[in-house]
C-alpha cells in the first residue's frame, strides 16, 4: 500500500473478468475505490486494459448485493435473514441429514472459475475430506474442459503452451473459434499489433468477426465453415501438410510418437479438402492455401476459444490442432504453439486446483494411489479412488432422486448451463441447494440457503490466467458480508465434522505448493517479490515457465492422436432449419451478473439475434423486429439484427441477459470426452412475432 495524496492510497490487484488477467492499481480515496489504473509492469497487460477492467467495477458495491445470509425451508417460502452461525449450521446439518438418508454420494459442489485459487482449493478439499466423495466439478466443465482433456492427451499438460508476449514473434496467426478483440481485448490488441506489423492471419469461424477485416488488417483466409465442422477443417489442413510434404520431419522424429499411424489416417481421401468442402462449406482451394500458409510459416501460432471446445467433438478438435502443430514443428519456442484463450479470469486456476471429479490438484487422477496418499496423509482422511459426478451427471441424478444436496459457489447455473428446463427441474428436485454468490441470481431462486460472497475487491489470493500466470489478488476493503469466502467453506467443513482452518489464504497457497508439483516454488511472498509466476514453477524452473515443451513434452514425446470427424447429431431440419451459435460482446461479460450492474448496461441493454438478410427476408423479418427463436428444447424472444456477419443458414446471439435467456434453446448435446455442452450448434427456427 502506497500513500499517494489524492487518491490517497492504491493496491495492486488483478482484473476479475477475462482470462487475460490484467494487473491494475486500485486507487482509493479513504475507503472508496475511485479508479482502476492498468499497471505498467503488469505481466499480462503491460499498462493496457479494456473497458471492463478499467470501468466495470461498480457491481462490487452495487446495492443489489445481498450482504446477510438467508435460509428458508422451501423455495416457495420467503427468505429469512439469519446470523452466519445459523446459516452454516443449517448447511452442515442438512447436508449430513441427506447423506444419512441417501448415502455419502448424494451431495456435491460446483466451484467457480471466478473465485481465487485458494477458494477453489478449499471447496474441493471440503468435498473430498468433509463430504467424503469426489462430487466436485467446476464451471470450466461448460467452457474449456476439452482443452484440459485434449492438451493432456497430446502434450501431457492441460494448459496453453505460450505466454502472451510470444505472439510478437508469430509469422502466421491462426484464430479458431475465438473473438479476441471482443472477449480478450488486451490480448486482442497485442495480436492486432503483430498483424499490423505484417504477420499473416487465418480466421476459422462461421461468423465474420472484426479481425477478418479491420483497419490495416485483412485475413489472408477466412474459413467461414458451417457450425460443427471444425474437426473436418483441421483434418483437411493436416491432410495437406502430410500429402504435400510439409511435415517437419526432424521435429516429428525427435519429439513425437504415433506419427505413422496418424499420418496413415489423415492421408485418407475422406480427409482431403475436396472431400470435405461441401460438408464444411469451405472451398477446397481455400483449405489448401490456408494449410500451406500455416505449414510454411517460420512461426505458426494457433489461438482458439469456445468456438472450438463447445461442440460435441470439442476434445477431438483440441487434439486435431495439437496434431497440426506437432506435424509442422510449431511448438516449443516463441511465436508458435496451441493457445486456449480462457473465458473467465480463473478458468486455468480452477482446473489446476483439482476441482474436477476425476482429478486431484495438478491434474492427477483420483485413482493414483501415490498421489492420493499425499493428500490423505496431510488431510487425515481416506479419499475415494473412483471419480465423482460431473455437473450434467449431478442434474441427471437429481432428477432420478439419488443426488439431493448441492453447494454452488459463484456460478449461475440456472442461466449459464444449457437446456435450462432440465437444469431447473434438477435444482427443483433437490432437498438442499446452497448458493454462495454476490447476488440473488437465477440459481438462488432454487436455493434454500444463500451465503453472501465477496467481490474481488474484498479478496486476498491468486488468479491464474490463460498463459498460466499466477497473479496476486489483493483486498482493498474487508468483505462486506463480514466473512471471507474461504472462511465460509472452512466453517461448513468444520461443522460437518472435518475441522478445516487457515489464518490467511497464503497458508492455503502453501498447502497447494506442498501437494502440487507444478506449484512447488509458488508462495505469496515469492509472487510479491517478482510480480507474477507462470507455472510450472519447480526446481527445474524456479523462475516459472513462459513457454512449455521446449526440449521435450510434459509427457515425454508429443503424441499424435487420430481424430476422425464424427458429425454432431444436431442438424438443421425442416422444422428447425437454421443453426444458432453464440458468443460474447466487448461491453458485457458472460451472464452479465457484473456488467449489467455497471454503466455498461446502457451500451448493450439486451441480447439481439443476428440473422442474414436472405433468412430475414424469407421470414418477413426487418431490423429490430421482435422474433421468436425456437429449438427442440425451448423457445425465447428477442429482437432481430439483420447482419452480413453471419452467413445464410446461421444465426447468432449473446447470452448476457436472463430475460432473453439464449440457453433456453441450447440442448443437452455435449462433448464425447468431457460433457462440455454443445452451445455452438443448435438447430432453430426463427419467426417474426410483431414489429418493434
Ligand atoms: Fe480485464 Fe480481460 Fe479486459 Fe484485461 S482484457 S481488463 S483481464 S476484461
Amino acid at each position: 500500500v502506497v500513500d499517494l495524496g489524492m487518491p490517497n492510497r492504491s493496491v495492486v490487484t488483478t482484473c476479475a473478468y477475462c482470462g487475460v488477467g490484467c494487473s491494475f492499481k486500485a486507487e482509493l480515496k479513504g475507503d472508496e475505490l475511485v479508479r482502476m489504473v492498468p499497471l505498467k509492469d503488469g505481466g499480462a497487460n503491460e499498462g493496457h486494459s479494456c473497458v471492463k477492467g478499467r470501468f466495470a467495477y461498480g457491481y462490487a458495491t452495487h446495492s443489489d448485493r445481498q450482504l446477510r445470509p438467508m435460509v428458508r425451508d422451501k423455495i416457495t417460502d420467503p427468505w429469512r435473514e439469519v446470523e452466519w452461525e445459523e446459516a452454516i449450521t443449517t448447511v452442515a446439518t442438512r447436508m449430513l441429514e441427506i447423506q444419512k438418508q441417501y448415502g455419502a454420494g448424494a451431495i456435491g459442489a460446483i466451484s467457480s472459475s471466478r473465485c481465487t485459487n485458494e477458494e477453489v482449493f478449499v471447496v474441493q478439499k471440503m468435498v473430498r475430506a468433509a463430504f467424503g466423495n469426489n462430487n466436485i466439478d467446476t464451471c470450466a466443465r461448460v467452457c474449456h474442459s476439452p482443452t484440459g482433456y485434449g492438451l493432456k492427451q497430446t502434450f501431457g499438460e492441460s494448459a496453453g503452451t505460450q505466454d502472451f508476449r510470444s505472439v510478437a514473434q508469430a509469422d502466421v496467426i491462426v484464430v479458431i473459434g475465438a473473438n479476441p478483440t471482443e472477449a480478450h481485448p488486451v490480448f486482442g490488441s497485442r495480436m492486432k499489433q503483430r498483424l499490423r506489423e505484417g504477420a499473416e492471419l487465418i480466421v476459422v469461424d462461421p461468423r465474420r468477426i472484426d479481425l477478418v477485416r479491420s483497419p490495416h488488417i485483412e485475413a489472408a483466409h477466412h474459413l467461414q465453415l458451417n457450425p460443427g465442422t471444425n474437426v473436418a477443417v483441421v483434418n483437411a489442413m493436416a491432410h495437406v501438410v502430410v500429402t504435400e510434404g510439409l511435415v517437419d520431419e526432424a521435429f516429428v522424429s525427435s519429439r513425437c510418437e504415433g506419427f505413422d499411424e496418424w499420418a496413415e489416417f489423415i492421408a485418407r481421401p475422406e480427409n482431403s479438402p475436396e472431400a470435405v468442402a461441401a460438408l464444411t462449406g469451405v472451398p477446397a482451394d481455400e483449405l489448401r492455401a490456408a494449410a500451406r500458409l500455416y505449414a510454411r510459416a517460420g512461426n505458426g501460432a494457433i489461438y482458439y476459444g469456445l468456438g472450438v471446445t463447445e461442440h460435441s467433438q470439442g476434445s477431438t478438435m483440441v487434439m486435431g490442432m495439437a496434431n497440426l502443430a506437432m506435424a509442422t514443428g510449431n511448438l516449443g519456442r516463441d511465436g508458435v504453439g496451441v493457445n486456449p484463450l480462457r473465458g473467465q479470469n480463473n478458468v486455468q486456476g480452477s482446473c489446476d486446483m483439482g476441482s474436477f471429479p476425476h482429478e486431484l490438484p495438478g491434474y492427477r487422477h483420483v485413482s493414483d494411489d501415490a498421489v492420493r496418499s499425499v493428500f490423505e496423509n496431510l488431510w487425515g482422511r481416506t479419499l475415494l479412488s473412483e471419480p465423482g459426478l460431473r455437473i450434467p451427471n449431478m442434474f441427471d441424478a437429481a432428477i432420478d432422486g439419488s443426488f439431493r444436496g448441492l453447494f454452488v459457489h459463484g456460478e449461475d447455473i440456472a442461466q449459464s448451463d444449457p437446456n435450462l428446463q432440465h437444469v431447473s427441474a434438477a435444482l427443483g428436485a433437490m432437498d438442499l441447494v446452497v448458493v454462495q454468490d454476490l447476488f440473488l441470481n437465477e440459481t438462488a431462486k432454487f436455493a434454500h440457503v444463500f451465503l453472501p460472497g465477496a467481490s474481488f475487491l474484498e479478496k486476498d489470493g491468486t488468479f491464474t490466467n490463460a498463459e498460466r500466470r499466477i497473479n496476486r489478488v489483493r483486498a482493498v476493503m474487508p468483505p462486506k458480508s463480514g466473512k471471507h469466502e474461504w472462511t465460509i467453506v472452512c466453517e461448513i467443513a468444520t461443522a460437518m465434522g472435518y475441522p478445516m482452518h487457515y489464518d490467511h489464504p497464503s497458508q492455503i497457497m502453501d498447502e497447494i505448493a506442498a501437494t502440487t508439483p507444478t506449484f512447488t516454488g509458488v508462495s505469496f511472498d515469492r509472487i510479491d517479490q517478482v510480480g507474477s509466476i507462470q507455472w510450472p514453477c519447480d526446481e527445474a524452473a524456479p523462475e516459472g515457465t513462459p513457454i512449455m515443451h521446449v526440449d521435450s513434452f510434459t509427457r515425454g514425446q508429443g503424441k499424435f492422436v487420430p481424430t476422425p470427424f464424427v458429425p454432431t447429431d444436431e442438424r438443421s431440419t425442416r422444422r428447425f432449419p437454421l443453426i444458432l451459435t453464440t458468443g460474447r460482446i466487448l461491453s458485457q461479460y458472460n451472464v452479465g451478473a457484473q456488467t449489467r450492474r455497471t454503466a455498461n448496461v446502457a451500451w448493450h441493454p439486451e441480447d439481439v439475434l443476428e440473422i442474414h438478410p436472405h433468412d430475414a427476408e424469407d421470414r418477413g423479418v426487418v431490423d429490430g423486429d421482435l422474433i421468436e427463436i425456437a429449438s427442440r428444447v425451448g423457445k425465447t424472444t428477442l429482437h432481430a439484427q439483420i447482419s452480413n456477419r453471419v452467413p445464410p443458414g446461421v444465426v447468432y446471439t449473446t447470452f448476457h441477459h436472463p430475460v432473453t435467456g439464449a440457453n433456453v434453446v441450447t440442448t443437452e448435446n455435449s462433448d464425447w470426452a468431457t460433457n462440455c455442452p454443445e452451445y455452438k450448434v443448435t438447430a432453430v427456427q426463427v419467426t417474426r412475432t410483431h414489429a418493434p
